[in-house]
C-alpha cells in the first residue's frame, strides 16, 4: 500500500505532476499555504478562494483544492473584488507573481489597496517573467541581467511593501520562502484580517533569473535568503527596497486598522438612508 501525503487533500492531484522546475520556490510557497489554512478551526475550506493570474505563480489556484480561478494576465485583483463583493463571506486570496500584479495588474493593485478591498494579496516575487522566458519586471533589480536586458537593468523597481503601504494597505509584510513558519503565520494573519493586506514572498527562480545572474542552484538561492535576511518587524516601508546583491529586510511592517471598502459602504448609505437601509451582505 503507497504512502499517502495528508496534505493531498488540500490539492488537485489529478493534475500533478506540477510544472515547476526543481529548486523553483512555488511548492514550498503552496506548501506554507496549506500550513496557514489547515487545523484553522475559523477557516473552512468551503469558505476559502483562491485567485491567480498568469505565469508560474499563476499555476498555483489549479492547484489548490478550494474554489479556485486562474484568470487572464494582471486581472487577478479586479475577479477577486468581484468575488468578495459578491459574496461578503469568502476569504477571498490572490496568489501571482511580481509581473503579474505589478506590470499589467499594477493599476489594480493600488485602487483595490486605495479602497481598503478586504482582500488578502499574496505576491511570489522571483524578478522575472518565468513562464516567458525572463524578461525583466516591476521588480527585477537594477543591473540584474535578464532576457530583455542583457547588459544589466537600468531600472529602478518597485519596493513592493513602500508601493503597498502608501497605497493604503492595512497588513503589510515581507518573507523569504526559507522563511516557512513566518510566511505560514502571515498568510494566516493576512486571510484573518479585515482590509486589504499584502505578502511579499522573495522566492528563487534558478532556472532563469539564477543562472542568468549567477546566483546557482535553488539550494544555493535558499542559502542566499538565509544569509543575506534581516527581520526588522515594523521597519519604515520607505528603506525595505531591494538590491541585486544587498541584504533582504523581512518581516511584518504595517498592521494598522481601517475600515474596510465594503464597511464603509454600509456606513454611508445607513447614514443616507436612515432606518429604510439594509445593509449589504452580499448577492441574494
Ligand atoms: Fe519556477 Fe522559474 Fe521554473 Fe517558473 S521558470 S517554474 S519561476 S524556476
Amino acid at each position: 500500500m503507497s504512502a499517502r501525503n495528508p496534505r493531498n487533500q488540500y490539492l488537485r492531484t489529478e493534475r500533478m505532476p506540477h510544472i515547476w522546475c526543481p529548486g523553483c520556490g512555488l511548492g514550498t510557497a503552496v506548501n506554507c499555504f496549506i500550513s496557514a489554512i489547515e487545523n484553522d478551526d475559523e477557516l473552512s475550506l468551503d469558505r476559502i478562494c483562491a485567485v491567480s493570474g498568469i505565469g508560474c505563480t499563476g499555476r498555483i489556484a489549479g492547484y489548490l483544492k478550494v474554489d479556485s480561478f486562474h484568470t487572464t494576465h494582471g486581472r487577478p485583483i479586479p475577479f477577486a473584488t468581484g468575488l468578495k463583493l459578491a459574496n461578503p463571506k469568502m476569504k477571498v486570496v490572490v496568489f501571482s507573481g511580481d509581473g503579474d500584479l505589478f506590470a499589467i495588474g499594477g493599476n489594480h493593485f493600488i485602487h483595490a489597496a486605495r479602497r481598503n478591498m478586504d482582500l488578502a494579496i499574496i505576491c511570489v516575487n522571483n524578478f522575472t517573467y518565468g513562464m516567458t522566458g525572463g524578461q525583466v519586471t516591476p521588480t527585477t533589480p537594477m543591473e540584474a541581467i535578464s532576457a530583455t536586458t542583457p547588459y544589466g537593468n537600468i531600472e529602478e523597481p518597485f519596493n513592493l511593501p513602500f508601493l503597498a503601504d502608501c497605497s493604503g494597505a492595512v497588513y503589510v509584510a515581507r518573507w523569504t520562502v526559507f522563511h516557512v513558519r513566518q510566511v505560514a503565520r502571515a498568510m494566516r494573519e493576512a486571510i484573518h484580517k479585515t482590509g486589504f493586506s499584502f505578502i511579499e514572498i522573495i522566492s528563487p527562480c534558478p532556472t532563469l533569473y539564477g543562472r542568468r545572474n549567477k546566483f546557482g542552484d535553488g539550494l544555493k538561492m535558499m542559502q542566499m535568503f538565509k544569509d543575506n535576511s534581516i527581520v526588522m518587524n515594523e521597519a519604515d516601508t520607505r528603506d525595505v527596497g531591494l538590491d541585486l546583491r544587498g541584504k533582504i529586510i523581512c518581516g511584518k511592517f504595517v498592521d494598522r486598522e481601517k475600515t474596510s471598502y465594503l464597511d464603509m459602504y454600509n456606513i454611508k448609505m445607513a447614514e443616507r438612508f436612515g432606518p429604510f437601509y439594509e445593509p449589504y451582505e452580499g448577492v441574494k
